[in-house]
């Protein structure tokens, strides 16, 4: 009896309703019905989404508040990645993240501003003490964009815990109405070692989808032996939006005992990048579409929970097994799938066996491999699995495998180039060539003597790569010469044709202006209410650099009264 209790104490631990995060601590932090694009922890590239992103009605500067009286103990302000961001910790000891911001409330903007011209760049990453910025539950902090990796106006949201995990803020209570069972569509099967066989076959089987008037699903039984393991396709919806968003748990049953768990409640930053382990990366680079593995196999990704079997089946001759999937969403809206497996050894099986290259991978070891003026480091754990890599030097095109492989870590691409001239050496850079035309895309390269560098994610082919073409600069609103006297912004347009913007710099008669950069419609805005331009007659410069170093110069004058 006492077995029985505890066993329900344990259970219970899991059920979202009983959780241990406080509840109504954390108001929304919009003055809007939250409707979401994207929920916590779905599934993105290169990473699990680590919030949620709230729809903002298709526009920008509506109001964000504090979801709770607290401090902001982080301002950071990237042209990438969240853009405009603003953190606020609260005294229990989590915070809560707001991204992609077009400004702040008129006092942090202001403390932002003076940072930013003490600093001279708009780029800025800020730890204020607690005592700076002071907010309360539901005070103004700052007003929704769609600054940096954001394809759309829309709030990203997150709470993080003291270990900065992020925490799926429904967790906390944050309601979002959700009737509508997770949608399933597509199953796999794969058969998980070398004389492993789905329906005769080592392959990976796609097996066909029965929807049942529930709205669960069967599929046809297979046959199967050996270790096999399942995939699946699969997304939910919530009310009032058409979004296919992430499911929040999945788990399996063979013969009614649990297998396999997968939930979607906390990660860690670290740990994020294991989304191309649980995905079948190979079939999601090859068809953009994300089968999440339901076993675990070389992965240390902890939203996958401990279970006995790891999810993978050992199918023996002779039997008959039931496999049932259940998919559910944050509000315990269930899909089932259900699929009968029929044991059989297949005759005359012979497993084809694996290629293999001169290079071999051990995944825990470090491995250099070095071909003419060409050399490449992994570290040990860059790889999750052991793996025979395709490794080849033609003149400077180096072809290291094909992106089908998932990285743990970045590893490095080294380039002698003593036998480049000197007039050339400067323009040189490392470049990854991607798609059938292999255009080439910069690798962040660094340069030390006769040694370009660059450290990536990324199997592929690279090349060197050569830019000579100096960025372009353009006036948007203006003329040289012109009268702007009652212009509020100050708007240019950059870019750079090859290897990309790396800096830029731009002052009113010597004194340094605050531009900002805007990736996605390449340009630079100066605000006149930053009060730094008080003279009638002023000479505008702005300096645009490129990664390999080629500059140009544009420079006007305008007036102000
Ligand atoms: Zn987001």
């Amino acid at each position: 009896m006492r077995f029985i209790l505890c066993f329900f104490l344990v259970f219970s631990t899991f059920s979202n309703s009983q959780n241990n995060y406080p509840q109504d601590y954390f108001r929304s932090p919009l003055e809007i019905p939250l409707i979401l694009s994207g929920n916590f922890g779905e599934l993105r590239s290169n990473h699990f989404h680590s919030g949620l992103d709230i729809k903002t009605q298709q526009r920008e500067g509506l109001k964000a508040v504090a979801c709770a009286d607290g401090f902001v103990s982080r301002i950071k302000i990237a042209h990438f990645g969240y853009g405009k961001a603003l953190y606020i910790t609260h005294p229990n000891g989590y915070t809560t993240v707001y991204g992609h911001l077009q400004s702040f409330s008129p006092e942090i903007e202001a403390y932002i501003k003076k940072q930013q011209y003490e600093k001279e760049s708009y780029e800025i990453e800020l730890f204020p003490s607690a005592e700076t910025l002071p907010v309360t539950k539901g005070s103004l902090v700052a007003y929704t964009g769609n600054t940096g990796g954001s394809g759309g106006p829309h709030l990203h949201f997150e709470i993080r815990n003291k270990e900065e995990h992020p925490i799926n803020p429904m967790l906390f209570g944050i309601d979002i109405k959700d009737n509508s069972k997770p949608i399933v569509s597509s199953i796999y099967a794969y058969a998980l070692d070398e004389n492993a066989t789905v329906n005769k076959l080592s392959s990976k089987q796609k097996l066909r989808l029965i929807p049942l008037k529930s709205g669960d699903y069967t599929t046809e039984s297979i046959e199967a032996y050996g270790n096999i393991g399942f995939g699946i396709e699969t997304t939910d919806r919530q009310d009032l939006a058409a979004n296919s968003n992430g499911v929040y748990n999945m788990q399996t049953f063979l013969n009614g005992n649990q297998n396999f768990e997968v939930d979607f409640s906390e990660f860690s930053f670290d740990e994020s990048s294991c989304i191309n382990q649980y995905i079948d990366y190979e079939h999601y680079i090859n068809s953009r579409q994300r089968i999440q593995k339901l076993f675990k196999k070389n992965n240390p990704l902890s939203l996958l929970k401990p279970t006995l079997n790891d999810g993978i089946l050992t199918i023996k001759d002779s039997t008959s097994s039931v496999y049932k999937i259940r998919v559910s969403d944050f509000k315990n809206n269930e899909t089932f799938v259900t699929i009968n497996i029929k044991g059989k050894k297949p005759t005359n099986f012979n497993p084809k066996p694996g290629k293999t290259t001169p290079y071999y991978i051990t995944a825990n070891q470090s491995t250099n491999l070095k071909l003419g003026n060409v050399s490449v480091d992994f570290y040990p754990d860059t790889f999750y699995e052991n793996f025979y890599i395709d490794f080849d030097v033609n003149n400077d095109t180096l072809n290291l495998h094909k992106d089908v492989v998932p990285t743990r870590k970045n590893f490095t691409i080294k380039y002698d180039i003593s036998n480049y001239k000197d007039a050339d050496k400067d323009k040189l850079y490392i470049a990854r060539l991607v798609g059938y035309k292999k255009y080439p895309v910069y690798s962040s390269t660094q340069r030390d003597g006769n040694i370009l560098s660059t450290s990536t994610k990324t199997l592929g082919t690279y090349a060197l790569a050569t830019d000579t073409v100096k960025p372009t600069i353009s006036a948007i609103n203006f003329k040289d010469g012109q009268w702007l006297s009652n212009y509020r912004f100050l708007k240019v347009k950059i870019d750079d044709a090859i290897s990309g913007i790396s800096n830029y710099r731009a002052t009113v008669s010597g004194k340094w202006i605050l531009m900002e950069y805007d990736y996605k419609t390449d340009t630079l805005t100066y605000d006149f209410n930053d009060g730094i331009v008080t003279d009638t007659k002023n000479d505008f410069k702005l300096i645009v650099t490129d990664n390999v170093g080629n500059s140009t110069t544009f420079e006007a004058t305008f007036f102000r009264k």
